[in-house]
């Protein structure tokens, strides 16, 4: 995924802060047990001395109150003797050494003061600052004050002058070191290197994390379209390369005659059915399913296949009946909605994702032309398990040749028996089968009809005719059919090499089967105008085999018209089909357009063709279709 780098950078950082905190940690905790062993270690060597003096003075007088301590210390002597044994204790750190004694009136006095500045004097009072000077007397034990400043450490040690448990006089010691600011000021820039390194990764991985909140917000923003909340055509470009379509059926879904809800009740009408339309495919869905919109009214769903037992069926006719069952209403007008699939069972047997995309899209054409409002289902297993084996060996060996580049073209002949001169060349498709024998289309084209290797072959065709064609004088006809024409990818091809190249586009005619399954005329009449527009010719194949429009067939303004083989291959013998053909060729003068005579296979048929006024002819007697172009020479040299 794209933002996989952020989140391992981000996981880095955070594990290089986590390391980080933990040594700065270890450092301040390092500190401060070496300010406690520094503090101890002091007020050891302190409280030993004072042990020493105190068993000093037990020993020297006989002292069981405070009185007696303030009474053998207001001796002159004594006095001036203990405060030299204390001020012993005075150093750099140790300025300050007194003994102290409540009075009954509970205040303290001095009763020596063994500073070297600042001295007290005897008897004078002594304010008492800290409540542990009473605590002394409380617990009996020594006390220790502490005021820390951030670079010097003062104590107060008070220690009990006891006698038969009771405290009688403390020592009161200050001490004051800066030690602490000696080792403050070694550790200090490797604690501010720390905490600036750990400020440092804080802020990366904020911006780390910020840029990822930013990936998503925009990536919802990038993959979601607005209308319907579900993702569009970006997520599935972004998703395609990662998803194993092995796990999932491929249905298109597209809602019918949706431009008439636009049309009848307006955009906004038609944007609220769209809404619900998807809201309704996002309930019936499951979280595993994958909606997209893929176009205007039309979806695109991923059916997860492992997730549940449910056959991808199911899902699609619940899909499809959950719509219709639905009342769309909009500004009090209820509105019928429903829906047509086209469902790809095993999208993991196409090539890839557009060809799994382009079978559903067929199948959602026929859904459409079989009446709308249904599932129509591609099984491609079921297919070769069902249909016969010819015809799906028939399928894989034109989908074969299609790779391997046996597919090519033969050229037969139109020819103008006016100037006596070729007029044109039809392109008929062929393919070389391994063994080299050539196989006609009569033997595959039937049972491609609706697949999608139709229209791939179409596409060749067009590649092959387009690229023999574009340098030479001659013309040429390619045969099509209504849905090759509806195909974007062969209008896309039609468009890109007749628009670049005019001279070839106006040698270009397009044989269109007039069939009933031109159901959409008014389409039909738009590609025509189409290819019209790109000054393409058009003529309407096997006129006359079927059901036929006149009407459509003038209103496309086609330029030729072939007469259907089976009309004119007795035309010798039978008079009605030269009666029908007669009036067929005054239909198409008094329309403006040119006639063509298809099967001509003898002697006999050409030359009764040529008591109407036909315009070109084609068939065997003329030329059989062969790999080259031939010339007019080589015409009429068949022997029958
Ligand atoms: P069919 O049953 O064959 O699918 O016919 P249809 O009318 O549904 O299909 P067609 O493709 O002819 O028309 C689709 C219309 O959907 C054309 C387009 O203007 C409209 N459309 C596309 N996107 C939106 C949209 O976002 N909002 C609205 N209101 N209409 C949209
Ligand atoms: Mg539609
Ligand atoms: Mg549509």
């Amino acid at each position: 995924m794209v933002k996989k780098k952020e989140f391992i950078i981000f996981f880095l950082l955070f594990l290089l802060a986590l390391f980080f905190v933990y040594i700065y940690n270890d450092i301040t905790k390092a500190k401060n047990d070496i300010f406690d062993r520094i503090e101890n270690h002091q007020i050891e060597q302190i409280s030993s001395v004072l042990q020493n003096i105190e068993k000093d003075i037990m020993d020297s007088s006989d002292i069981k109150t405070p009185d007696d301590l303030l009474y053998m210390f207001s001796n002159a002597a004594i006095r001036k003797r203990y405060e030299h044994i204390v001020s012993l204790m005075l150093t750099s750190n140790v300025k300050y050494a007194y003994i102290l004694y409540k009075d009954d009136k509970d205040r303290f006095r001095f009763l020596l003061d063994a500073s070297k500045s600042d001295k007290s004097e005897f008897y004078q009072k002594f304010d008492v600052t800290s409540p542990e000077y009473n605590t002394v007397y409380e617990e009996k034990k020594p006390q220790v004050i502490k005021q820390h400043d951030i670079e010097n450490l003062y104590l107060t040690y008070l220690y009990p002058i006891l006698s038969n448990g009771n405290v009688v006089g403390i020592f009161s010691i200050d001490i004051t070191t800066n030690i602490q600011k000696i080792i403050l000021e070694s550790i200090k820039p490797l604690e501010t290197f720390f905490a600036v390194l750990i400020i440092f990764i804080l802020l990366l991985m904020s911006m780390t994390i910020m840029q990822i909140f930013h990936y998503f917000v925009t990536r919802k923003k990038i993959f979601t379209d607005p209308l319907t909340k579900t993702f569009n055509r970006n997520y599935l470009e972004e998703m395609s390369s990662m998803l194993n379509l092995e796990h999932y059926s491929l249905a298109m879904l597209d809602l019918d005659k949706f431009k008439i809800i636009n049309d009848t009740y307006g955009h906004k009408a038609g944007d609220y059915v769209l809404s619900l339309a998807s809201k309704i495919f996002k309930d019936s869905i499951r979280d595993s399913d994958i909606l997209i919109r893929y176009g205007g009214e039309e979806f695109l769903l991923l059916i997860n296949n492992r997730s549940n037992n449910k056959t991808n069926i199911d899902i699609c006719e619940r899909l499809r009946s959950n719509i219709s069952k639905e009342r769309f209403v909009y500004d009090g007008h209820e509105i019928k909605v429903h829906v047509s699939i086209g469902l790809h069972k095993h999208p993991s047997l196409e090539k890839n994702l557009q060809e799994a995309i382009k079978i559903a899209d067929e199948m959602l054409y026929v859904a459409k032309k079989s009446g709308r409002n249904r599932v129509i289902t591609y099984d491609e297993k079921e297919h070769t398990k069902t249909s016969s084996s010819t015809s799906s060996k028939d399928i894989s060996f034109v989908k074969e040749a299609l790779d391997e580049e046996r597919v090519l073209c033969h050229f037969q002949p139109i020819y103008n028996h006016r100037s006596g001169e070729i007029f044109k060349y039809e392109a008929l498709v062929r393919i070389v089968s391994k063994d080299n024998t050539i196989i006609s289309p009569i033997q595959f084209l039937p049972q491609l009809k609706h697949t999608n290797m139709h229209y791939k072959l179409t596409q060749r065709i067009l590649l092959i005719v387009f690229e023999k064609f574009k340098n030479n004088q001659k013309l040429v006809s390619i045969n099509i059919n209504f849905s090759d024409l509806m195909n974007p990818d062969i209008e896309e091809t039609i468009i890109k090499h007749l628009r670049e190249n005019h001279h070839l586009a106006s040698r270009v005619t397009f044989e269109i089967l007039e069939s009933d399954e031109i159901d959409d005329v008014e389409l039909f009449k738009q590609k025509i105008s189409l290819l019209h527009s790109l000054k393409a010719k058009v003529s309407i194949d096997d006129f006359g085999s079927g059901y036929s429009n006149f009407k459509t067939i003038i209103d496309v303004e086609a330029n030729f018209l072939k007469i259907d083989g089976s009309l004119i291959k007795n035309i010798d013998t039978n008079n009605k089909d030269f009666r029908v053909v007669k009036s067929i060729i005054h239909f198409a003068s008094q329309s403006n357009m040119q006639t063509i005579a298809e099967f001509v296979h003898s002697k006999d048929v050409y030359e009764k063709l040529l008591l109407l006024d036909i315009d070109y002819m084609q068939g065997f007697y003329i030329s059989a279709p062969k790999a080259t172009l031939v010339e007019k020479e080589e015409l009429f040299k068949a022997t029958f």
